[in-house]
């Protein structure tokens, strides 16, 4: 247990390991572009969105800057006006939430899944109103929201829907008789290269998609200060680039993303063996029509220890973190936005209780069973 102990230091992510092991690939593809200068739109941008173009069997792909800035490109691009409401999920990062507000559109807040953590369609449904123009359903921790569900209400009420994949990129859906890549389902899907996501560059990166040709068009508009000719502007846009170099660590990258993926399964796969029967833990929902990517391994702490547990586990220098500590409508920026009637119990409740536990594409089988057994015994004292 000693020997075994002394040889595992674990990381809530490790991008170190995971650069050592690509090192020569990406520093001759960053090379190429410093020997090149063409640092603002050089070919490896083009030849990135081709790639996952590809890889997502999309119609198309429009680099940008970071998620956050793939969001605020996809609302633009739908021309809504001020006050029309997005309904997204309460729990999740802010990002989806303040692009809503930023462009003067209301972000509605909608409960979620107590086992997916993912917005919850029933619970859409009776927040729609008149003024609702786009449902923007967040794929949680590395695996898609009900997407069946969703397209059906959107269907039914004439809604756009954005799905924000930042934490699901590489994950699939079985929608209408296909498994299909997470965020090619609704109208657009926006994701981020941050570097601890699922495909992650070497600083910020994001990118829209969308099988919709005028939509891609404008996106790509918008992105370029909403210019299709240089210095010749037909709307109001932003800058919004992938850097080239960011371009070129992607396009190193991208064809591990596959095995990226499989190496994040492998370690839920140990986490969930060994913590199944531990009756005060809930393990992450694995939905039937999902394949997970497990960007994040999140437990349920159910005996209100959370953090006792966490205070444990870094005594035995095992990081820990919680996403997220406080619902979207519970943030002091969004509390004007919270809602009046029904109430949004089960995101308020996984903020109580939810703890991420290290995930990365380098943790060895041996590193996470270790984890999983400090959990399990420090749950026992507790
Ligand atoms: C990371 C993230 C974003 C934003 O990505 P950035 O590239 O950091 O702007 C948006 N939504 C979710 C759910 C995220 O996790």
């Amino acid at each position: 247990m000693d020997t075994e102990k002394a040889k595992i230091h674990p990381q809530m992510v490790d991008l170190k390991a995971q650069y050592s092991r690509l090192k020569k690939e990406v520093d001759a593809a960053m090379m190429q572009v410093v020997d090149s200068a063409q640092y603002i739109n050089g070919p490896q941008v083009q030849t990135f969105a081709d790639a996952l173009k590809n890889y997502l069997s999309a119609e198309a792909v429009v680099p940008c800057a970071n998620g956050t800035d793939a969001l605020q490109l996809a609302l633009m691009a739908l021309d809504l006006q001020p006050g029309d409401e997005v309904i997204t999920t309460a729990f999740s990062f802010v990002a989806s939430a303040e692009v809503i507000a930023l462009l003067g559109l209301k972000p509605v807040f909608a409960d979620i899944h107590p086992d997916t953590y993912n917005i919850d369609a029933r619970d859409i449904e009776q927040r729609i109103t008149a003024q609702t123009k786009v449902i923007l359903p967040v794929h949680l921790f590395g695996q898609t929201a009900d997407m069946s569900a969703i397209m059906q209400l959107a269907d039914k009420h004439g809604l756009y829907v954005i799905e924000d994949v930042a934490q699901s990129l590489g994950a699939t859906c079985f929608y209408k008789g296909k498994d299909r890549q997470a965020g090619t389902i609704g109208h657009i899907g926006c994701t981020s290269f941050f570097p601890s996501k699922n495909l992650g560059c070497f600083g910020d990166g994001g990118a829209c998609f969308t099988n919709d040709p005028a939509l891609a068009q404008r996106m790509k508009i918008i992105s370029a200060h909403g210019s299709a000719k240089p210095y010749y502007y037909e709307r109001v846009g932003i800058n919004s680039r992938l850097d080239t170099l960011q371009a070129a660590v992607l396009n190193a990258k991208l064809p591990y993303l596959n095995a990226f993926i499989s190496e994040r399964r492998e370690v839920a796969a140990v986490y969930n063996d060994l913590l199944k029967d531990v009756v005060q833990v809930g393990l992450p929902a694995v939905r039937e029509d999902a394949w997970h990517t497990y960007n994040q391994y999140t437990i349920r702490v159910r005996n209100g220890k959370r953090e006792a547990l966490m205070k444990g586990l870094e005594k035995m220098g095992i990081p820990s973190r919680i996403y997220y500590p406080l619902a979207l409508h519970q943030q002091a920026a969004f509390g004007r936005y919270a809602p009046v009637g029904h109430g949004l119990k089960q995101a308020e409740k996984a903020c109580q209780e939810v703890l991420s536990l290290p995930m990365h594409t380098e943790m060895s089988p041996e590193e996470a069973a270790y984890i999983a057994r400090s959990v399990a015994g420090l749950l026992k004292e507790l």
